[in-house]
């Protein structure tokens, strides 16, 4: 099955009215790892991308192998690819409880959107929380704290993770999720699909 693509507009920036159509903003879950060899660095947890900045914006990294280089080049993400930024419909949390360098957190999610049953691989996605889990080590809460300090994201209890989501936006329709390969499905929320932007930052090259 291929992911259906959608396309979240960024119709309002910093000084701009909201235009009267203006849907929430997708909120999705993600996770990623710490690291510190000098300041506190939040990185995708299974490609050694440092997110740097409050937003990303995917690149496609299948570039590995010789074969890879004779394919065409494409933008992320792709629904031939398993590139872009992914975000998961319901919260990530038990990552931060086996791996001790792990952190969950919300995102929200724009631009192109690629949809499957149980992830979306974005375009582009601000850090908007990250949740601290009670049971960490005081070194991983204080890395926590300087990245999401550093990123301007705000700070929730692992456990809320859920429950605060619906303070930067809405889930993606549930429908939208289980009926992804539905034919004609992707014009209905190419349309419906629009969002808002809180305050922009130029996208740091991440996924
Ligand atoms: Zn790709």
């Amino acid at each position: 099955m291929s992911p259906i693509t959608i396309t979240v507009e960024q119709v309002a920036r910093p000084g701009e009215s909201r235009l009267p159509d203006l849907i929430e903003p997708i909120v999705g879950f993600r996770n990623w790892r710490i690291f510190r060899t000098g300041p506190a660095e939040l990185s995708s947890p299974y490609l050694p991308v440092v997110w740097s900045e409050p937003v990303v914006r995917a690149e496609c990294r299948r570039w590995r192998s010789p074969e890879d280089l004779l394919r065409d080049t494409h933008a992320a993400p792709h629904p031939d690819c398993g590139c872009g930024i992914r975000a998961y419909p319901t919260p990530t949390s038990d990552f931060s409880k086996v791996d001790y360098r792990a952190v969950s957190g919300i995102v929200t999610v724009w631009g192109r959107i690629e949809i499957e049953r149980d992830e979306m691989r974005a375009e582009l996605a601000r850090v908007e929380a990250l949740g601290l889990y009670r049971r960490w080590s005081r070194r991983q809460r204080d890395a926590v704290r300087e990245v999401a300090s550093t990123l301007g994201a705000d700070l929730v209890d692992l456990h809320e993770l859920d429950a605060a989501a619906g303070g930067y936006g809405a889930p993606p329709p549930p429908s939208l999720m289980t009926e992804a390969h539905a034919p004609g499905v992707r014009d209905r929320f190419a349309a419906l699909f629009k969002s808002r932007v809180g305050e922009w930052k130029k996208p740091a090259k991440s996924s």
